[in-house]
Formats: C-alpha cells, structure tokens, sequence
C-alpha cells in the first residue's frame, strides 16, 4: 500500500501542472472541488497532492470497504490490535539527509492570518519509557531546520514533558504520505499507552490483509515505511509563538506557547509526493472526525437496544454536530443515546437521534425526521456548563449541548414515509 499507488488509481483527480506560489494560492487551487484529489506535478519543484481523502468514499475503498463498513472495522481493529511487521529498507531511505533546507518544501501558507507555513498531514511518531504514540500534530515552519509544534495536552506531549523534566529532548518522527489506516488509527483517540501503529497493522490487516510494515530509522524509532517523506528529530525544551492558525471550524485558532521540534535528518523517496491537507477543509473533517464515530458508536451501543450509524456531520465541520441513528426498544431511548454520543465525543455539542428508516448520510433525511417526528417541548434537551471544544468561537470556556430526539414516539402510528 502506497499513496502513490493509490492516488493513480484516482480517475476523478485533477492534475496541476505550473507551479502555483505557496502563499493562499495552493488553498484556492484546493477549494475550487473539495471532492476531487488535486495533484500537483510540479510545487516549488516537487509532486503534491490534496483533497486526497476528502470522501468517506475514497477512504473506505482505500480498504476495499463500503463507507458503512468503517465504523464496524475500526472498533474491530481497536478491540484486537495487532503488532506491524518490521521490515528492514523502506522507499523513504533512497535519499537520507542531514544538509537540507525546509523552506525549499512546498509547505504553503493556508489563509492570510495564519502565522505562516504549515505542514498539516504529518503523523508524529514517539517512544517513552516502553510506550509507543502516533499522533497528528500541525507544524509551523520556523526555519531551514525547526518547526514548531503544536502539542495538545494528551499523549505526546506527555512524552516530552517527561524528557524535557530531565534535562533531555524527545527523540521523534514526524511521517508524510500515508495510507488511510495509519491516518485513521493516528487520529483515535485512546488510551495512553495503547499503540496507535497496532490498532492501524490490524485496520490494514482486516480490511485489506495483509499487516502495516514498519521500518527503522537512524534514531531507532520504527516508522511506517509507507511513508513519502520522514523527518526525524528531536522535540525541545525551548519555546516559541505558535499560531495564530486557522482550525477546523473555520476560524482562527489563538497563539500559545509551543516547543521547537530540531530535524536531524530528512528522508525522501524518489520523486516523493507531499501531502497538502487543508485546514478546515473535507479532508481536515475526514481525518479528524472518522475515528470519532467509532467511539460514539460504542458509547450509544451500551445504552440502546441497537445503533446503526454515526455520522459527523460536515455542516458541524465533523466535529461539533452529529447524527446517531437507532432502533428504540422503548420510550426515552433517544435521549438516553444523546447523552452516551456527548459522553463520547466530549466536543460535540449537537446531537440528533432518528430511527433506522432515516439515511443519516443525507442531511435532508435527517432535517426531514426533525420535522415530522420531533416536538421540541417533549424531545428537546439543553445541558449546560459542559466542557466543549476549544475551537468553537462561541464556546466561553463551557458550552451548552443541546440533543434533538428526532425518533419516533414508541409503537406509534402515522409516522413512516408512504412508498410507492
Ligand atoms: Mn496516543
């Protein structure tokens, strides 16, 4: 499996041959069709590619699954995770540097008030004390040899806290061009400790048989060997400015202190595509909210009777709106499923529950159940003062959730669409 591979066998994608400048104009380019991959065969002097998993589609068939099939094998895969096959060369180690300039990428600038370039499709790789983490993380361009990182409270930046504690940096890669189940199971959100590369070797394995091969680097980190670009490095104790940068919702996330992550070594396949993910675009929902619907899933699945589906919407950026859909056993199903999907994903702060008959992939369906089978005096619930999502503008440090029991009252009549 090789994104390479797989972007030639992408008939809808539109090929972009003069070079377009970096700065925004690469976002236009993008914007113009977000369901359709972008290539670019010449950006500042390299292949580029966008919009490459913009689609639920063009992801589940990545895998050779239907888009229904997602949520089912990612909680297949997280419950059995299995280890990846070490392999001893991989395509990145043709061209291994430790003189390079990193400006000489084509990183772009996204929208006018971001801080400047970004890398934003890149999975980081980390050890610590036993324990492996792979996580996305964007990356502003500092200079010919740094960026600086933002690092959310969780996982690695444990990892680093730890090392710096001591006096030492973190020994780290950060990896491009990679296939969907790495992506994916990069995104997760589990436990600290459990191995992302191991719930991404047994997606790939369930899915299209065979496990993720990994690779060794210089500083012992075994990474997917997959990859297009790798670089490795260490994160530091120092400190810089990051943001402001425009987030998932549109709007621009605020400056905070962020560590400085030193590239050592940069290591290149042959004529190496480079993954340009759109801030805030399809692909940004896709590969931030897919491995959410899993875990909603299986947090509605505990307190109703069935779940059939779990959609972030793209409307609520897939990430502050969803739809569940059920099968009720009796009455009051429809909230109780509300608070298990908010229990979930703690960012979402709408949530409408429907029946089975509704498709919850067409957002019409669902503003249809609304209006025939909802009354907002017996199925509406508001809670508030809940911690939401830091990138909803409108949040003031909590946030008000507000479900909609769009079901049908238990064992009614006169509710279901006449066919013909
Ligand atoms: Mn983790």
């Amino acid at each position: 499996m090789a994104l390479r591979n797989l972007l030639a066998q992408m008939t809808d994608a539109i090929t972009v041959e003069q070079d377009v400048p970096l700065d925004l104009e690469v976002s236009k380019v993008l914007m113009k069709d977000q369901t359709r991959p972008v290539m670019f065969t010449n950006l500042n002097g390299m292949r580029a590619a966008g919009n490459i998993w913009s689609t639920r589609e063009r992801i589940a068939g990545a895998m050779k699954i239907r888009k229904e099939d997602l949520i089912p094998k990612m909680l297949e895969a997280m419950s059995f995770p299995s280890a990846p096959k070490l392999v001893g060369d991989a395509p990145f180690m043709d061209d291994v540097r430790t003189e390079f300039d990193l400006t000489k990428l084509p990183i772009p600038k996204y929208f006018p008030g971001d801080k400047g370039r970004y890398i934003t499709s890149a999975v980081a790789v980390a050890e610590h004390e036993g324990k492996r983490n792979v996580s996305f993380h964007r990356m502003y361009l500092r200079d010919e040899r740094s960026f600086a990182l933002r690092l959310v409270p969780r996982h690695l930046y444990t990892m680093w806290k730890s090392m710096t504690a001591r006096g030492r940096d973190l020994p780290v890669a950060f990896t491009m061009g990679l296939c969907p189940p790495i992506l994916l199971a990069a995104a997760t959100s589990t436990d600290y400790g459990t191995d992302e590369m191991y719930i991404a070797s047994s997606l790939k394995e369930r899915t299209l048989g065979t496990p993720l091969e990994v690779a060794k680097i210089d500083n012992g980190l075994a990474v997917p060997a997959q990859a297009e670009i790798v670089f490795e490095g260490r994160i530091t104790s120092q400190m810089v400015d990051e943001g402001p940068f425009m987030d998932i919702t549109g709007t621009y996330d605020s400056v905070r202190p962020a560590p400085v992550f030193e590239v050592d070594r940069l290591y290149m396949r042959k004529d190496p595509v480079f993954h340009l993910l759109l801030p805030g675009g399809y692909e940004h929902y896709m590969m931030m909210g897919l491995p959410r619907e899993p875990i909603i899933y299986r947090t509605v699945n505990q307190v109703v009777p069935r779940v059939h589906g779990v959609r972030l919407t793209e409307g609520g950026c897939c990430w502050l709106h969803g739809v569940v859909s059920i099968t009720k056993n009796k009455e009051g199903d429809g909230i109780n499923a509300a608070m298990a999907a908010f229990s979930g994903h703690p960012s979402m702060k709408k949530v409408t529950i429907v029946d089975h008959d509704i498709n919850i992939f067409d957002d019409r369906e669902v503003e249809w159940a609304e209006a025939t089978r909802f009354q907002a005096a017996r199925s509406l619930m508001v809670v508030n003062n809940a911690a939401g999502s830091s990138l909803d503008p409108s949040s003031e440090g909590t946030t008000s959730k507000v479900a909609i029991d769009a079901t049908k009252p238990f064992g009614a009549k006169g509710f279901d669409r006449a066919v013909l």
